[in-house]
Order: C-alpha cells, then structure tokens, then sequence
C-alpha cells in the first residue's frame, strides 16, 4: 500500500509538470505567433434594423497558425488573459482594426464604425486610453468611429477602475458598448454610472426569442429603459428570420448575427461594402 501511494505521488507529479511543460509550451506559441504576425482579424458586419444599412463593423481575432488553420479565440484568449500576452495583443488589434477602418473610410466607405473587443486586463492597464489616442493619431481617425466592447461582467468586476478607465475613454470621444449584456448581475440603473453608448444584448437571449416568453419580455424592457436612458442597443447572434423580425418588433437599434452576415476576412468585406454602398 505504501509502495502504491508512492507510484501515485510520483504519478500526480508527473502529470503536473506535463501541465505545465504544456502551458509553456502553448505560451511560448503564442507570443511567437503574435510576433510573426500570424493573428488577423475577421470582420462582422453590424446593421440598422430600421433601413437595413450597414453601419459597422465588429474586429474579431483569429489565429492562422501554420499547418493547422484558423483556430478561434476560445481557444486561445483565455490563456492569452492569464499569462499577459493578452495585452500586447490587444494592442495589435487596436492597431489592425484601426488601419483598416482609416483604408475603407480612404476607399470612401465612411460612415462604418469599427467595433473592437477589449479585456479585462487591457482595461486595468492605466496606460490604456493614451495608448489608443496614439493609435487614433497614427491613424489620423476620429475618436468616435472606434467603439470598444466591454463586458458586463467585466464592469461588475472592478467598477472603480472600470468608472476611471471609462471616462478617460469617453473623454478622448470614443463610444463605449456593454458586451454580452444581461449575462451579469448589474440592473440597468448602474449603467449611469457609466458613459455608455450601446448595449450588445448576449445572444443567449437572442437565440430563444421565438420560443421564450420569458426572453421576449426581458429584452423588450431592457430595449425600453435603455432608449429612456438614452442608449442604443444591438443585438448580436442573430441566426433565423424570426429572431430579426422580433428585434425589429421590439425597436431594437442594431443587429448583427449569422442570418445578415458572418465574420469574414478583409478582403470579403471590401466586397461587401463596394456591393450594400455603390459609390
Ligand atoms: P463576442 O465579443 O461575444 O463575439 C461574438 C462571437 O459570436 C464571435 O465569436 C462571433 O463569431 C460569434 N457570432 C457571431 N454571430 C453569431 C451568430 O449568429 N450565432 C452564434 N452562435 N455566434 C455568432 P468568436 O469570433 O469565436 O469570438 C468569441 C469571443 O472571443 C468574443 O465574443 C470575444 O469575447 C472574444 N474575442 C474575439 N476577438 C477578440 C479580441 O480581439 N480581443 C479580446 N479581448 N477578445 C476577443
Ligand atoms: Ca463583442
Ligand atoms: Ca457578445
Ligand atoms: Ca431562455
């Protein structure tokens, strides 16, 4: 029995150092490709429910790493958040995202906003909102074509920070969403506290629309309230007919989802807005 408790210790350790010799392993990966430039970003088109035009557009990023293809956030931003990487890489995205909307608004597509996912962690960094002014002065871009995502969660984490950062952010003129709203715990009357332009309604409520009473009437109040406070809102996940004609019904602002348009590389997108605004 002591012997066996033995094996089982060195078993236990064993697996622990495979763990970790992994997770070095995959963050090593990662930096390098951040710094090959093997991230790129895909583009989802957002669109007004009321006339249908196409008024923005939300970065997403993608790894293509090298003989594997296109691997999806989810499986690699959670462990970008935990080791830092997370940061420069939002960095880059600011960038990219930027220097393409400047190339379409050149192209003479300029009433799209671009939309840009960030972290928790890029929000706790103090340099964040002078970071982005240089970003928006290298690109010669107004503040307020760049709206930045944050999530519910994230605000319910470290509101006093968050408030900070927000209103740094706000100041320089860019809009501020609340990502994946109605997930958390915060009831539309903290939101004043926050200078906030959009909420993104979670595609979670979205998605049983039809079906779900219950959802209906929540995202019909939170609709309500937010245009009361002034706030437009978006809803993303839309995947059927149905779901639209709901959101519509419901005087919902934006939408975005599967139905109207998937996310899609650059050069898709330039074709995209050469076909919905013929010059
Ligand atoms: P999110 O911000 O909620 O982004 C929406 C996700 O829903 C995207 O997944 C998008 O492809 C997907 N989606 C769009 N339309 C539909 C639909 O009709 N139905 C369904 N079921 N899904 C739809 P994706 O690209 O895999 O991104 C997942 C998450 O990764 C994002 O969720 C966001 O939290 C994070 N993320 C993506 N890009 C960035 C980034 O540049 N920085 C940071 N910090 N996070 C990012
Ligand atoms: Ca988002
Ligand atoms: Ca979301
Ligand atoms: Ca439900």
């Amino acid at each position: 029995a002591k012997e066996q408790g033995r094996n089982q210790v060195q078993i236990f350790d064993a697996g622990m150092n495979l763990q970790t010799q992994i997770q070095i392993k995959k963050t090593t990966e990662l930096r390098i490709a951040l710094e090959q430039g093997q991230m790129e970003l895909h583009y989802q088109p957002q669109f007004c429910l009321r006339d249908g035009s196409l008024v923005g557009v939300e970065a997403l990023v993608r790894w293509n790493k090298p003989g594997i293809g296109l691997v999806y956030p989810g499986d690699f931003i959670p462990l970008a958040e935990t080791t830092g990487i997370i940061v420069p890489m939002g960095k880059w995205v600011l960038k990219e995202a930027c220097h393409q909307l400047s190339a379409w608004r050149q192209a003479g597509f300029n009433n799209i906003r671009m939309a840009v996912n960030l972290s928790a962690r890029q929000l706790r960094q103090p340099s964040l909102a002078s970071d982005i002014a240089g970003i928006l002065q290298q690109q010669e871009m107004n503040a307020d074509m760049l709206e930045l995502e944050i999530t519910e969660s994230m605000l319910m984490e470290d509101m006093n920070t968050a408030i900070t950062t927000m209103s740094e952010l706000n100041q320089l003129g860019i809009h501020l969403a609340i990502d994946d709203f109605g997930t958390g715990y915060s009831s539309l009357a903290y939101l004043k506290n926050f200078p906030v332009r959009r909420l993104k309604i979670d595609k979670s409520f979205v998605q049983d629309l039809t079906a779900d009473t219950e959802d209906t009437a929540i995202i019909s109040a939170i609709i309500n309230l937010a245009h009361n406070m002034g706030i437009a809102v978006i809803a993303e996940g839309i995947e059927n007919e149905a779901q639209l004609e709901y959101l519509r019904q419901l005087n919902c602002d934006e939408g975005q989802g599967y139905f109207l348009a998937r996310p899609m590389p650059a050069a898709d997108m330039d074709k995209l807005l050469q076909e919905s605004c013929p010059l």
